[in-house]
This record gives structure tokens, sequence and C-alpha cells, in this order.
């Protein structure tokens, strides 16, 4: 069976490639290991889909901590402009959240789905349910795709198999092995946007407790400030998660790294000694460990108040002003420990994969292989949370689709 062009992988990378490639002609065939198409892009932004980023392209590239420059013609030719005029003009509208993150109105991934595989199937792509194994080269040229039982022909192959997280939705890391057979180098992955692990009891005895408004900083082992942002945080069985953890821990290095936590960002020292002194005014009769419910939250309390060797059956009006200033300097400056990353496997997004001075930043084709085109995760990028992980999925996927679609000498 002879195609202009095979894509590998039906997620949001591959799925653009697809449709990008088709709609300037291309006969195409994509192929997905999954029974259906997209299974990581439903689960993404708690199943409402972070499509992208309402921002320019250089913004984009400012949140792309790794290897930002490689991405810097994709995505230009593909900016959060486009991506969200691909989708509103294909009827699905958009809307921009807090932070810039532009969501379906529907508030469902599914939205975001059904616009892509009704543009798969109105520009005639061929879909089909099979798990590549190899790609097949003569001369340093790609041939076509081997699954198994069958051979597939074409003049191109799109590589968008993803990376290693969430092995679930399909993205085992199939590609990494198909193209190290070529010769490509494959930086090893690992896990970015994951929760932290933490040492000690204090994690697990706050679980399931979630901070809207808390200032964090990464330190290294030196106390530099690795990373600083501010929003929600949640505490595990295991340590810390949530959207300022997951941002933090793309900048986590070395051994010794420590989150300190503002838990009281809104007030600066002296006012909330100002605040304290209130509520143990209030409730000077009472115990330290009732005397706090009105500032922290419940479950905090008897960590908070371990920290500081402070009996929770203390009355209130006792509390040593040495005590209570050492109260005010741990909610301003609350350390953990980090002991590690959680496994890749729950990352929200994959570091590491193929090696960006091994394709042409252009054209996203192989500078080793001829007529082999990478997308998506696969490729040796990431970026932190607020869509610009698809944005840069459907900018790559957008830019290999249309230059291997140019090779075939198809209209453009
Ligand atoms: C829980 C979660 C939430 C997220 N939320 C957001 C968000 O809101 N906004 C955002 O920007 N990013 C988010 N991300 C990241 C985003 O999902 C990824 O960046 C994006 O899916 C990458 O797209 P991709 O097409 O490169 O890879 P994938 O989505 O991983 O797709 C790769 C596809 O290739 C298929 N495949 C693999 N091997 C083979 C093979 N051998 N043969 C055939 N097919 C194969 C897989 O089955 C899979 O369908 C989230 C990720 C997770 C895990």
């Amino acid at each position: 069976m002879k195609y202009d062009g095979i894509v590998i992988g039906g997620g949001p990378a591959g799925m653009m490639a697809a449709i990008t490639a088709a709609q300037r002609g291309s006969r195409v065939l994509l192929l997905e290991r999954n029974g259906r198409l997209g299974k990581k892009l439903l689960i993404t932004g708690k199943g409402r889909c972070n499509v992208t980023n309402d921002c320019t392209a250089q913004e984009v590239l400012q949140n792309v901590p790794r290897n930002g420059r490689f991405l810097f013609s994709a995505m230009t030719a593909f900016a959060p402009e486009q991506t969200k005029a691909f989708f509103e003009s294909r009827g699905c509208p958009l809307k921009t959240e807090r932070g810039n993150r532009v969501f379906p109105v529907s508030d469902r991934a599914q939205s975001i789905l059904s616009c892509l595989e009704k543009e798969l199937n109105s520009n005639r792509v061929f879909v089909c349910g099979e798990r590549v194994k190899r790609i097949l080269t003569e001369n340093g040229r790609v041939t076509g795709v081997d699954v198994g039982e069958r051979q597939y022909s074409a003049d191109w192959v799109t590589l968008a198999t993803g990376g290693v997280s969430y092995p679930a939705t399909g993205s085992t890391g199939d590609g990494y092995t198909m193209v190290q057979a070529l010769g490509h180098t494959v930086v090893p992955p690992e896990g970015n946007l994951v929760p932290l692990e933490c040492s000690g009891e204090d994690c697990p005895d706050m679980q399931g407790l979630s901070l809207r408004n808390v200032g964090v900083r990464l330190l290294n082992n030196r106390g530099k400030v690795l990373y600083q942002d501010f929003g929600e945080l949640l505490f595990t069985h295991f340590g810390v998660s949530g959207p300022t953890v997951l941002s933090a821990s793309c900048h986590l290095k070395g051994e010794g790294c420590r989150l300190v936590l503002d838990l009281k960002p809104a007030l600066d020292e002296g006012k909330l000694d100002v605040r304290i002194l209130r509520d143990l005014d209030t409730y000077r009769n009472r115990s330290m460990e009732n005397a706090l419910m009105d500032l922290l939250p419940r479950s905090m309390i008897p960590v908070v108040l371990r920290r500081l060797e402070i009996s929770p059956n203390l009355q209130a009006n006792a509390l040593t002003k040495q005590k209570r200033r050492e109260l005010v300097s741990l909610l301003k400056g609350f350390c953990l420990d980090i002991s590690g990353k959680r496994p890749v496997a729950e990352a929200i997004i994959t570091s590491g994969g193929i090696k960006v001075s091994e394709i042409d930043p252009k054209t996203m084709e192989s500078k080793l292989v001829s007529g082999l085109y990478f997308a998506g995760e696969v490729i040796d990028c990431d970026a932190y949370t607020g869509g610009f992980n698809l944005q840069i999925a459907w900018a790559t996927g957008y830019a290999a689709g249309k230059n291997a679609s140019e090779r075939t000498g198809n209209p453009v």
C-alpha cells in the first residue's frame, strides 16, 4: 500500500501533521496504536484541555526552559493565534482564563478531539489502528514503515509518538527505539511537570490539603533561588503537587533542594505578627490548637505546632514573644526538603527525547534520514504548564506536515 506520507502517532502533534499535509494534497496514512485517537489529549487540563496560551510566539518560547530556540521557526509560523484560529474557524469556540490559558467553551477536551477528527475525515486522511515497529529506509531515505504483519510504503514519515509519561495513554517511548535504530541520539527521558517527593512526616500528615494562594520558592543546596512562583499547591501522601510544584519541578537540579513556602503571601512579617497577636487575644483562654483555627487550615495546625515545639494544649495567652516570632517566620518560610521527583510515568511531560541538533528546526526533518520528520513531545523540548506543551505539539505538527507535503511536490 503506497501513500505520500505516513504519520506515526495519533496524538495532537500527529493529527495536526496529518491534517496539514492532507490539506496540501498529500495522501496521508495516520497510524495510531490505540483503538482511538488522542487518548492523552482527552485527559489534558483535567479533561478540559488547556489547548494553548493566548500570548505571542516569543512569550511561548519564554515558557520553554528546554531548547526553546530550536522552536523559534515553527512557533513563529504557527503561533497561539493560529492555533486559536484553527479551532474557532472549525466550529470549536474557545475562551481565555486566568494566566491566558485557553480552553474550549464547552470545557470538554472532547470538543478539541472531535474538531481534529472531523478535519482528518474531511481531508481524507486514512486512519488505521496499528502499532509501528520500525521505520524503513533505503540509502539514507525513508521508504515506509513496518507494523509486523505488513509494511506500508511512503515518500515521507512523520514520527509523533510522544514521550513516556502516562504510558497507559499509548506513549511508551516506541519512537525512541525506532529512531535510535536509524542512528539518532535520544536524550535520556525524565519526568517534568511532575509532583515532588518530600522527606518527613509533615506532608503525609497534611495530605489532601490544597492551598490556593501560596508563594513558592525552590532553592538549591547553597540557598540559590532556582524558581519562584505563586499559586496553588497540594499536599499528598508522598510530598507535594499542584501547578506551582509542577512548574518548579522543571528547575530541580542536583541533591539537597528545598521548597520554601510563604503561607501568608498577602501579609509581610509585621502585618502577620499583628494578625497573630489579634487571634491570640481573641482566643486567649483557648488552647493553641484552637487559637490558630482562623489563621491556618485545620490539618496544618498540628504540623506547625510540632515544628515549633509548642504544645497543642498550651493556652494562647501563655505563648512567649519568642515563639510568636518563630511562628511568623515559619509561616513566611515553611521549608520542605525534596527527596526526589515522582516517576516519569506520573509526569505531565517528558523531558528528553530526540536530540534537537539532529533535526532541521525550519522543517522538522531529520538531518540524518531524508524524508523523516518529527513532531511533538518525542522531540527533546518541553514547556511549563499553561497550554504551552500543546502549543509545541500544534506548531511542530504544522511545520512537519507542511514541509513533508512540499517534498512530494504537492500544491501548497
Ligand atoms: C495529565 C496530563 C494533562 C496535561 N494537560 C495539558 C494541558 O492542559 N495543556 C497542555 O498544553 N499540555 C498538557 N499536557 C501535555 C500534553 O498532553 C502533551 O504535551 C501532548 O499530548 C503531546 O502530544 P504528542 O502528540 O506529541 O504526544 P501524545 O499525546 O503522547 O501522542 C502520541 C501518540 O502516539 C501513539 N503511539 C506511540 N507509539 C506508537 C507506535 N509505535 N505506533 C503507533 N502509534 C504510537 C500513542 O498511542 C499516542 O496516541 C498534559 C499531559 C498530561 C499527562
